[in-house]
């Protein structure tokens, strides 16, 4: 490849409206150019980085057996309507792209396949011989995000790896759960990412049935727990904070809490300000209903809640945020002053509100507040729950040392689904005795265009990008200095053949530029290996190699450029 026929074009300075680096790096050295909102082209280098990707996820997910399909991007409503979710993706708040056809038929540009993987597999998978099978494919998936942001790493449009495992038994679904999550590790390895595998939301199968692999980085969307001295990782909706309490003895001379007037100040921030006092002498009273019925949730003020760990403790299906004649109704005063005593409704209480020995609370009442209540003295606590988000310095569920969070990017996401899609879908097998079983899946995704954001976000310095060999656009750039000195292009030539045709990708700056310009598009650029011919090297017969991000040059003869530059990628491959 020439970069004169590459329609190339690079900036120098960082565009207004990227915020983090890879999204700044990706744009100037001319990677991706923004279509709309959330919508990017890939550009010719792109497109072969994301191809290098999109091969490593083949070699690994097929040398587990999994196969190759290709699904309809189109996805008719119908199949939507039989798993029970077209209306939670296309209303308000859904993210499915929907549109109708000129029959008026009802369409939905799939932001996921269960719904289509499920419904092939009711039609094709009749019986327990058939089974366990395992289906992926590499695909342009569409989601009406929210907050599409940070270039590729968050989209309207974004190429997904997504997988899909049938099988008849939980050992089976083990047995492809297991291979796809080492089969990520190899992936994530191979393209040179640090990875942290995480435990995520438990779904319907319960326990360890969830992990996202987290790229840690200081730009990450997610939070990510962990433990720095035994495995414990977890995403913070699912980390365990590791606190337990002893439930406190009622003090017996305890004066009465005080009452008072808190005008207009219902938030936490307003009324600590008011009565100058920090978050952490507060118990904050949220009101949730946990399947319909009301219930307060008391936490420590600087904490916030964890609405999973709340439905578990209300072993309820679903949980919400109350509406505001709810808390009317339990409180008998309007949002903001909400507190244990009086209220008309069961508390669960954090395992943190028991050690607040003299707490600010709501009073019950409009524009009130009392202060100098103890748990368990003036309001009864008989059993304590870890209903918030763990944070840094929490201890460790797992062993005696203290958690940490960092930031992380969520690359990917293996999921035990179990027979949540079978059921509702009706996608059964008979077994050996033609007795009739919905089919046991998994789900397993990869977020390719995100892998690419991730690799740049970790691997760059102040001049540009540091592609990792095996995802590099190409392996090397040649840099002839002066292409209108024959001399120097008849090196270059000859060393971009003798390369290309050992099979090694190089991309040439034939460009009719500055050495100075064509070495900041280099490192802009991010090949891994450059080789620069002319000036000097030229007459004393040799050329410059160097790899992206090292100082040491090597100036191998020119002769044997081809052989040395062949070495040293075997080195690093
Ligand atoms: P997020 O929590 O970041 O919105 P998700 O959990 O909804 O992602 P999944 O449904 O698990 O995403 O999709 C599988 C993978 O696809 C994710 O792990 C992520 O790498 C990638 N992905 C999801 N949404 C986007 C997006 N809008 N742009 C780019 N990649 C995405
Ligand atoms: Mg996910």
């Amino acid at each position: 490849m020439r970069v004169s026929r590459l329609m190339l074009v690079t900036l120098r300075d960082d565009p207004a409206e990227a915020e983090i680096p890879s999204h700044k790096l990706l744009l100037r050295a001319g990677y991706i150019r923004r279509v709309g909102s959330g919508i990017y082209a890939y550009l010719p280098l792109l497109w072969r980085v994301l191809q290098k990707i999109s091969a490593i996820v083949r070699e690994e997910l097929n040398a587990t057996g999994a196969l190759e399909t290709l699904l309809p991007q189109l996805q008719p409503a119908e199949l939507w309507q039989r798993s029970g979710r077209w209306a939670g993706y296309t209303d308000g708040e859904g993210i499915m792209f929907h549109l109708e056809d000129r029959q008026g038929r009802e369409l939905g540009l799939g932001p996921t396949h269960e719904e289509v993987i499920t419904a092939l597999a009711g039609d094709l998978l009749r019986s327990y011989r058939q089974l366990p099978v395992n289906l992926y494919q590499i695909q342009t998936k569409f989601r009406n995000e929210e907050r599409p942001r940070f270039g590729v790493l968050r989209t309207s449009e974004f190429l997904m790896k997504d997988a899909y495992s049938f099988g008849t038994s939980l050992e089976q679904l083990n047995v492809a759960y297991d291979a796809m999550y080492n089969a990520y590790c190899r992936i994530f390895e191979r393209c040179g990412l640090k990875y942290l595998p995480v435990e995520a939301e438990s779904g319907p199968i319960g326990g360890d049935a969830s992990h996202e692999f987290m790229v840690p980085a200081s730009n990450g969307e997610d939070f990510v727990i962990h433990c720095p001295d035994c495995s414990y990782a977890a995403n913070q909706e699912r980390a365990e904070t590791g606190r337990k309490s002893s439930l406190p003895q009622p003090v017996t001379d305890a004066p009465a809490p005080t009452l008072v007037p808190t005008p207009d100040a219902g938030s936490i921030e307003q009324v600590s300000k008011l009565l100058k006092s920090s978050p952490q002498a507060f118990i904050k009273t949220l009101i949730y209903k946990a399947d319909g019925k009301p219930v307060a949730v008391l936490l420590r003020g600087d904490h916030t809640a964890n609405e999973g760990k709340i439905r578990r403790a209300a072993k309820a299906t679903s949980v919400e945020l109350a509406d505001e004649a709810t808390i009317l109704q339990v409180t008998g005063a309007p949002v903001g002053f909400a507190g244990p005593i009086g209220i008309q409704c069961p508390c669960l209480i954090d395992h943190d509100v028991p050690a607040i020995r003299s707490a600010i609370i709501g009073a019950n009442a409009k524009d009130a507040h009392l202060t100098g209540v103890i748990p368990g003295t003036h309001f009864p606590v008989t059993e304590t729950f870890d209903l918030r988000n763990a944070e840094a310095e929490d201890p460790c569920p797992k062993c005696p040392a203290t958690l940490k969070m960092v930031h992380g990017i969520e690359v990917g996401h293996v999921f035990k689904l179990g027979t949540r899609y079978s059921i509702s879908m009706n996608a059964n097998y008979v077994d050996a005795q033609e007795v009739s079983h919905p089919i046991i899946m998994g789900c397993y995704g990869i977020g390719v265009t995100r892998v690419v954001a991730s690799i740049v976000e970790t691997c760059h310095d102040e001049n540009g990008i540091i592609w990792p060999l095996n995802v590099a656009p190409c392996s090397v750039m040649l840099i002839p200095l002066n292409v209108t000195d024959p001399e120097v292009m008849k090196a270059s030539e000859r060393i971009y053949q003798e390369l290309n045709d050992a099979g090694v990708d190089v991309l040439m700056d034939d460009r009719d530029q500055r050495p100075g310009f064509k070495f900041k598009d280099a490192d802009l650029i991010g090949i891994p290996l450059r080789i620069t011919i002319g000036g000097k090297g030229l007459a004393e017969g040799i050329a410059e190699v160097k790899w992206r991000g090292s100082a040491e040059t090597h100036k191998p003869a020119l002769a044997s450029t081809t052989a040395f530059v062949r070495e040293q990628l075997a080195s690093r491959s």
